[in-house]
């Protein structure tokens, strides 16, 4: 079950102690065995996966990798499995706590528009909001390296224990308050927000590093927008599309 890496993974290890305040650093790849896949009405078959990765194609401005990301991370693993015949519909789905986990459109949009954006394999990437992890596989899958941050404890939990049997080296989990981002690992090549603001926190911006875009659910209503680096506090922003992402919020639960 493991994905294996396109690349050989980065190898710098942090440990539980690196992380700045309290934003603590959790490899997910941990020498474990693997514990047993939920089966799900048969939805652990790669054919199904295909269905949604084809029609995906369909939509205007998927990149390739996205695409590919999409086909290889197995989205009935992140539900429970009352849900997990819906897996690989284009739904938003509840994880719990109030929270969804995103529909894969928007995961492959926002994959694509971050590649396009950056025109090369990005070296760091930093999600906000990892909610139950599906989209931070997939990051993981077109990025060198991940850093993840979700505030609600139960959920970086919850992923961490979903991503176990992906084996991802080089994807991180981090608790924490994501409107500081994650000094820890700045600078970053592309910040991707799941949750929506009605700005973009400093700290985003300034943890990019310059040509480094952030794409983020901004305003009111929400519009996904990518905002580009393009020097010491200076930006270029565009609206993607209109957006509808469950809030930003600050503090830690
Ligand atoms: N990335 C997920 C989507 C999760 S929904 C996926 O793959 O489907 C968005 C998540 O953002 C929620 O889990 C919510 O708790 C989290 N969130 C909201 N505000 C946050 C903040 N300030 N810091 C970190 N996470 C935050």
């Amino acid at each position: 079950m493991a994905i294996p890496p396109r690349r050989a993974s980065f190898p710098a290890r942090l440990s539980d102690s690196a992380g700045a305040g309290s934003v603590r650093a959790t490899p997910v790849a941990q020498r474990q065995p693997v514990p047993p896949m939920p089966s799900g009405a048969g939805m652990d078959s790669q054919a199904v996966r295909s269905g949604m990765v084809e029609r995906l194609r369909a939509q205007p401005g998927m990149h390739p990798q996205a695409l590919d990301a999409m086909s290889r991370v197995p989205r009935h693993l992140f539900l429970e499995p009352g849900l997990a015949a819906q897996a690989y519909l284009d739904n938003a789905l509840p994880i719990g706590h109030g929270q969804t986990i995103s529909k894969p459109s928007v995961v492959a949009r926002s994959a694509s528009v971050m590649l396009q954006a950056l025109g090369a394999r990005p070296a760091k990437v930093l999600e906000i909001g990892t909610g139950c992890g599906y989209q931070a596989a997939v990051l993981a899958c077109v990025a060198d390296e991940v850093y993840s941050i979700e505030r609600i404890r139960a959920l970086h939990e919850l992923a961490r224990r979903n991503l176990r049997a992906l084996r991802l080296p080089n994807l991180r989990l981090l608790f924490g308050d994501g409107m500081a981002g994650a000094p820890v690992g700045a600078p970053f090549d592309a910040v991707i927000s799941a949750a929506a603001g009605e700005h973009a926190p400093p700290a985003w911006l300034e943890q990019l590093r310059p040509g480094g875009v952030l794409l983020a659910p901004l305003g009111q209503p929400q519009r996904l927008t990518v905002m580009r680096k393009l020097g010491a506090g200076r930006f270029e922003s565009r609206v993607v599309e209109q957006a509808h992402f469950v809030p930003l919020k600050s503090g830690t639960l």
